[in-house]
């Protein structure tokens, strides 16, 4: 019986002190390995790496805190998030990218608050990388805890993911910046806000109702409109093209895809009626989303509790497996050890 060792780093800051990008050391590091972090190459390989963009020194102006404490203490924490985003599954939404749930969760304390700082960091647009991260990170945060059932926390990362959003989707215009590349992925991740918001509030809704005011909710109206907007430019013949395909049942489409200019001339009043639909349904069968991968998502986002004394983990993945059988989890050594007389008649070598 064994744990990987439990670190000690959890409660601590991460500290960076910019390094010689020289030092053999960092060239010979995975990028795996760094994002294991937590000691001092590491450190040094990421602020080498990740080198905090230089600002102009009127930017710099209106920060209220110095440049360089806003990348020790804000920015470096985006740099270790991304690195757990990016490093665990190229940073598509898989399951894989909720292992780093914790760090997603400090980078969004993080920006409520120093949110002012953060925003005068994005207003230099060359620096639109950031915030197009700090939008997938947020997401897949809300979609913890969306599966969670979390709604109220969920709303509240929501809330901020949109506001970083909306400044990332400025930055892409500007002409220097702006191809199809970042065009499709902005639309992207402007989708997939757009696609947890949505989910949430049809979940958050009592079961019993079922009325849909398109007038009331106009930001649902917009989300609507950007779903099946995007699902018919960029996935017209996909399985999860779930939205659309609502349309053209209700339009009686048959075979055909609903197109961009017949989605942008229905009034708020047909998609309101289309929403509504939506909800009836979700009623009977949970989220379209939902439906099928309900049970794996709320799996995959459960946090684990400590075999031995019943605390619960408080992100995923941060407590430790029996590494002989792989079908317990411990707070600390010393519950393993505490629980080893009691475990070691189930436990098998898988
Ligand atoms: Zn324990
Ligand atoms: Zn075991």
């Amino acid at each position: 019986m064994s744990t990987n060792n439990e670190s000690k780093k959890k409660d601590s800051k991460p500290m960076f002190i910019l390094c010689d990008p020289q030092d053999p050391r960092i060239e010979s590091m995975t990028l795996e390995e760094s994002s294991k972090n937590s000691h001092d190459i590491i450190r040094n390989k990421i602020s080498f790496f990740q080198r905090p963009p230089p600002l102009t020194p009127e930017i710099i102006s209106k920060m209220q805190m110095p440049y360089e404490s806003f990348v020790e203490n804000c920015f470096n924490l985006a740099v270790v998030a991304h690195l757990h985003f990016s490093g665990n599954a190229h940073g598509g939404d898989t399951s894989k990218t909720f292992k780093g749930e914790e760090h997603y969760h400090r980078l969004y304390l993080n920006m409520l608050e120093h949110r002012h700082d953060w925003f005068v960091f994005f207003e230099d647009d060359m620096n639109y990388a950031w915030p197009e991260r700090i939008v997938g990170m947020l997401g897949t945060l809300a979609t913890i805890h969306r599966n969670r059932h979390d709604n109220d926390l969920c709303e509240k990362i929501l809330d901020l993911d949109e506001c970083v959003l909306n400044r990332y989707l400025e930055m892409v215009q500007n002409p220097q910046i702006k191809n199809n590349a970042t065009e499709k992925c902005a639309s992207a991740l402007h989708y997939k806000y757009c696609r947890i918001r949505m989910n949430l509030w049809c979940q958050s809704k009592p079961i019993s109702e079922l009325t849909f005011d398109y007038r009331k909710e106009t930001k649902l109206v917009k989300c609507f409109r950007k779903l099946i907007e995007y699902e018919s430019q960029y996935m017209p013949y996909d399985d999860e093209a779930d939205y659309l395909y609502l349309v053209q049942g209700i339009f009686k489409f048959g075979d055909r895809i609903p197109d961009v200019p017949f989605l942008r001339a229905l009034t708020d009043k047909q998609i309101g009626e289309i929403i509504q639909f939506f909800l009836a349904l979700s009623r009977q069968t949970g989220p379209i989303e939902m439906s099928a991968v309900c049970d794996t998502q709320k799996r995959q986002c459960t946090l684990a509790v400590c075999a031995g004394c019943s605390k619960t983990e408080p992100f995923l993945k941060t407590f430790k497996v029996c590494s002989r059988c792989s079908k317990v989890k411990y707070c600390s050594k010393e519950c393993q050890v505490n629980h080893w007389k009691i475990h070691k008649t189930a436990c098998h070598k898988k």
